[in-house]
């Protein structure tokens, strides 16, 4: 067979890329090994699709080259993706943070992106898998377990090694290689992560216990969001945030009360409480059970009458800065994201084709562009995606 567009991998960034070229009267094919389009669409935000936020700008993506996203990012915004959503008469809603969810389900994301590839004659053929792609005199083979397909452009757009039961496969790494691609080291990002040691036997049996707002710092980097304490460590957005930042052996500190002088309102609870001791009234700010194991390990408990103003003050300072070791992270078995990947010095930041081999494209997480939680992943599937469309 032969097309004028072959791309590998129908989710987010492939599909929106064969609706671009499909527009310009290109002919393309679409292929995947899963035995449906779009599955990590389907599971993304909940099952609602946290499908673009509205204060993207390139500072939320990690990248060896910062300034690669700057282009396509441009080119199309998360207002372009809205008109789409709103032409299909699709539900949305801003949850917070400018992050936009579907009101009713994932499934319409997918609907939409098949839609518009139906209008525009792209084929979408799953459960197709890739055995061998080669360069051929015009553009190139791909052997496929359907048979040979022809394509004067091919198309990379088979996503991160998250989620490996989703379909998740480091073929677009290899087929970089293949390629003389200069591949990145990867790493899970937007993780849970884990304890070891008498550290996860400190804080295991809190797990389910949760913190509205906390502030997770590594480095120079801080996310202000939710904490959760989980069976094997630590999750919740604060922590799936700067997990992209933490590497192991780094230092991860918390502060469990950012919002709040906790020294200020420990001297006010002194007046008001004297008899109380130090880890009831630390339960009305914290969980009530982390706020007792804080003074069981750590901060020591008396009654409130008996801290001098300089204990308080050291007591809110620890509270502020509570390090926290990790021993590493929960994995691509529950990563939503891969760091790393395709060097982008090798791509073009405007059309994602290749600088060694004419015709190839990468676009979407197979490249070393990572967003933070919050939509942003998905409006670089869509930005690359069209970057790559309007020209492959
Ligand atoms: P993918 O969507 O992963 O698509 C790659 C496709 O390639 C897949 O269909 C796969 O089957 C196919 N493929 C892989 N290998 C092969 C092969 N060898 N041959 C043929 N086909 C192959 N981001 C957000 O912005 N908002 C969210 O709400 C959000 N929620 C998420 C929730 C979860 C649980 C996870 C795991 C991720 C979430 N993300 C979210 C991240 C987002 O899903 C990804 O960044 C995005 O899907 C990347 O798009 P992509 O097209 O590059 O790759």
């Amino acid at each position: 067979m032969k097309v004028d567009v072959l791309v590998i991998g129908a989710g987010a960034a492939g599909l929106m890329c064969a609706i671009t070229a499909g527009q310009r009267g290109r002919r393309v094919l679409v292929l995947d090994h899963a035995n449906k389009p779009g599955k990590k669409i389907l599971m993304s935000g909940g099952g609602r699709c946290n499908f673009t936020n509205l204060g993207v700008t390139p500072a939320q993506y990690l990248s060896a080259n910062p300034h690669f996203c700057k282009s396509a990012l441009a080119r199309y915004t998360p207002y372009d993706f809205i008109a789409m959503v709103e032409k299909h008469r699709i539900a949305y809603h801003e949850k917070e943070l400018g992050q936009l969810f579907c009101d009713e389900s994932s499934k319409l994301i997918v609907r939409m992106l098949l839609d518009e590839c139906t209008a525009v004659g792209v084929r979408v053929e799953t459960s197709c898998a890739v055995e061998q792609v080669r360069k051929a005199e015009e553009g190139f083979a791909v052997l496929t377990a359907k048979g040979e397909v022809h394509a004067e452009s091919l198309v990379i757009a088979t996503g991160g090694l998250s989620i490996p039961s989703m379909g998740a496969t480091g073929f677009g790494y290899e087929l970089a290689r293949q390629f003389g691609h200069n591949v990145l080291p990867t790493r899970a990002g937007l993780v849970p992560l884990t304890l070891s040691g008498k550290h996860l036997q400190h804080y295991q049996d809190l797990a389910g216990v949760a913190l509205p707002v906390v502030e997770a710092r590594v480095d120079k980097r801080d996310f202000r969001a939710g904490l959760l304490f989980t069976h094997r460590g630590i999750s919740g957005p604060s922590i799936l945030q700067i997990s992209s930042y933490w590497q192991p052996g780094d230092e991860l500190r918390i502060d469990l009360s950012p919002q709040q002088d906790i020294g200020e309102w420990l001297i006010a609870q002194r007046t008001a409480r004297p008899a109380a001791e130090l880890r009831n009234v630390l339960g009305d700010l914290l969980p009530r059970r982390l706020a007792q194991r804080l003074c069981e390990l750590w901060l020591g408990s008396k009654p409130m009458r008996q801290y001098r103003d300089a204990e308080l003050h050291d007591t809110s300072a620890r509270l502020h800065d509570w390090p926290i070791i990790a021993s590493g992270t929960e994995g691509y078995r529950t990563a939503e994201v891969t760091l790393g990947g395709v060097d982008t010095d090798g791509l073009s930041s405007s059309t994602m084709q290749s600088k060694l081999v004419p015709g190839l494209y990468f676009i979407g997480e197979v490249v070393d562009v990572t967003g933070w939680l919050g939509g942003y992943n998905f409006q670089w599937a869509w930005a690359s995606g069209r970057a790559a469309g309007e020209v492959a």
